[in-house]
């Protein structure tokens, strides 16, 4: 859901467990997109009224085996699943 231009190379870290998200190399140009990362996942944090974080808003990046360890301990709510 990220609207941010992704540097070629770059990579992003886990919130949990700090380990590298890579981003996936698409088509002959070997372009990046920024919502397609080899076992990664970004996600939006949205400060609500009430936060100190009120009206800001911010990216953070968990690896699968976060998410999954995450989503079966109760820590995140699924909304849609396929
Ligand atoms: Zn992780």
């Amino acid at each position: 859901m990220s609207n941010k231009e992704v540097v070629r190379g770059s990579v992003e870290f886990c919130i949990v467990c700090f380990g590298d998200i890579q981003y996936i190399k698409m088509g002959e140009d070997g372009h990046v997109h920024p919502d397609v990362m080899n076992k990664g996942n970004s996600f939006d944090i949205v400060g609500g009224y009430g936060s100190c974080h009120d009206s800001c808003l911010f990216e953070a990046f968990i690896c699968d085996e976060c998410l999954s360890k995450a989503i079966d301990e109760g820590k995140v709510r699924i909304l849609n699943e396929r």
